[in-house]
């Protein structure tokens, strides 16, 4: 007689694929965060998994993240990444690394920037040094033919001859910076100084011309009365000092034509 079993036969459990051992490794990866945080409580909710990318998969293995939120003070919206990998043949996970990460709403300090591009016109100050890079596009080697002495020659022979020299002179966008700066300022045309001026530095007698190729652009202000008195001004700004700004004459000698009487005081006769 044939024994009629109480259960029905039960299909085999699949055998787990190495994802699945790297998916439920959820406690693996929360001990090695709690390890590296140092206390449990720092570590939070389990926040998912995701996989990365491995050249040889067959070879290498898989590699898996797990993500906990991190509950650690002033890191709000930061977590917690586990990575974990599982080698062909090894019934074990294997903790790659543990690394505390920043999410979108995480708090973050600004991008390093270096210190010759932090610091502002104006943050010079007395006693500090602000050492020029070697490729600061404002300068060029002074034996470039677009500097400044080199559109004066007779400048350089004398400075030649006389052993006078600059290793490095004003390139061609540090003299354009430059005239940006003076033209936008207060000693340029658009101030409201110039605006009401009766004439221009440039057709002024107190402007003393600059040297080189901005000679027709810039001079520096002669005049003690002036408001630019010893500060560079483009020659299209102008003041009320100008040389040329004479007051127009008016004589004031009243005429009178008709006799007047003085009736405040008399003459005793
Ligand atoms: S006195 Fe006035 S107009 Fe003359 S150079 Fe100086 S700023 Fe210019």
């Amino acid at each position: 007689m044939v024994g009629v079993s109480e259960h029905p036969p039960t299909a085999p459990s699949p055998v787990p694929t190495p994802s699945d051992v790297l998916t439920a490794a959820v406690e693996t990866a929360r001990a090695a965060a709690v390890e590296v945080a140092g206390a449990a409580e720092e570590v939070g909710e389990h926040l998912g998994t995701a996989r990365e990318a491995v050249p040889d998969q067959g070879v290498l293995g898989e590699v898996l993240t797990h993500t906990f939120a991190a509950a650690l003070p002033g890191y709000t919206g930061w977590h917690w990444a586990v990575t974990l990998a599982h080698v062909p043949g090894d019934e074990h996970v294997t903790v790659d690394e543990v690394v505390l990460l920043p999410g979108d709403s995480a708090l973050l300090a600004p991008a390093w920037v270096p210190w010759h591009e932090r610091i502002r016109p104006g943050d010079l100050s007395v006693g500090d040094v602000l050492p020029v890079t070697e490729d600061d596009p404002r300068l060029v080697p002074a034996y470039l033919a677009d500097d400044d002495a080199a559109a004066d020659p007779a400048g350089m022979v004398v400075a030649q001859e006389i052993g006078i020299g600059r290793e490095r002179v004003l390139s061609l966008e540090g003299r354009r910076g430059a005239l940006a700066r003076f033209r936008g300022g207060e000693y340029g045309p658009g101030s409201a100084m110039a605006r009401h001026a009766p004439g221009t530095c440039g057709d002024c007698a107190f402007l003393m011309p600059l040297a080189g190729s901005v000679r027709l652009e810039l001079g520096v202000c002669a005049n003690e009365y002036a408001p630019a008195d010893g500060h560079v001004v483009t020659t299209d700004h102008g003041c009320g000092a100008h040389s040329e700004a004479n007051l127009v004459a008016v004589d004031t000698t009243e005429i009178q034509l008709t006799p007047l009487y003085n009736t405040d005081t008399y003459d005793q006769l």
